[in-house]
């Protein structure tokens, strides 16, 4: 296991479950496009979910050039994170119950993406990393759009992760109770798309619109 960056990142409770590495962050990060950015904003922290991506070592997300979150985050210190249930670990005590997951909290000054150009590249490798071969059939992103549009990114060097596999850890005298224990999977499926009520009569949906995967 490779050491926490920092001293913010250690994890202390459970530490058996920490990994650091960029690999292992890496995966959590391109597993889901949900996450949660955390930030202050006039002395209050807000955590606001919102979809992040990763490009090489470091992750974006983006909204509204007049979102709140994306101008309070600008050259500020963020903690974003990023979590994915997997089970329900059932114990044979209340207090036992766990929960299998994985998930990432990621530190750091959250930097704009300034040039156009390369806000546009980030956007398309976005679009083309949820939903391969969607971007270049697309009408074409406009200089509005991309105006009306703020990209942050942060640098993946002050990462942590934390994973839980496995059965639950029950008391020892508790394994001699007739009670069920055991792991109920969870996972978040994609079902098939639904056509959009205004769409050309007749018009198939491509490809790429059932290769999408989660989790
Ligand atoms: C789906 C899910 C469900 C959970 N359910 C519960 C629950 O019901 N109750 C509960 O107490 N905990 C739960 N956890 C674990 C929780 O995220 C914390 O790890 C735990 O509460 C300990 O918090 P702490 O501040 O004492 O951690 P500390 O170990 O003191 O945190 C120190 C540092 O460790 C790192 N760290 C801590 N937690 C995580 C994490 N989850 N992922 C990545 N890095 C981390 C961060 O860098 C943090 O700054 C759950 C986690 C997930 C993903």
């Amino acid at each position: 296991m490779t050491d926490a960056p920092t001293e913010r990142t250690r994890v202390k409770r459970l530490n058996k479950r920490a990994k650091y590495d960029a690999e292992t962050v890496h995966a959590i990060l391109d597993a889901t496009p949900i996450c949660n950015v955390g930030y202050v904003f006039n002395g209050a922290p807000y955590v606001t979910p919102t979809l992040q991506w990763r490009e090489g070592d470091r992750v974006y997300w983006h909204g509204s050039s007049a979102s709140r979150m994306l101008e309070t985050c600008e050259n500020a210190q963020v903690c974003l994170s990023v979590s994915i249930i997997d089970g329900f670990v059932m114990a044979r005590s209340a207090f036992n119950h766990s929960c299998n997951y994985r998930s990432v909290m990621v530190f750091g000054t959250a930097m704009k993406v300034t040039d156009p150009a390369e806000k546009e590249m980030r956007l398309r490798t976005f679009t083309e990393q949820l939903w391969p071969g969607r971007w270049d059939i697309l009408r074409p992103v406009t200089a509005q759009e991309i105006k009306a549009t703020t990209v942050l990114s942060m640098p993946l060097d002050e990462a942590s992760a934390k994973v839980r596999t496995g059965p639950a850890g029950d008391d020892e005298e508790d394994y001699a109770l007739p009670i069920w224990a055991g792991v109920i999977p969870v996972r978040q499926q994609m079902l098939p798309a639904v056509d959009d009520p205004r769409l050309i009569p007749g018009l198939k949906a491509p490809p790429h619109i059932g290769g999408f995967k989660i989790g």
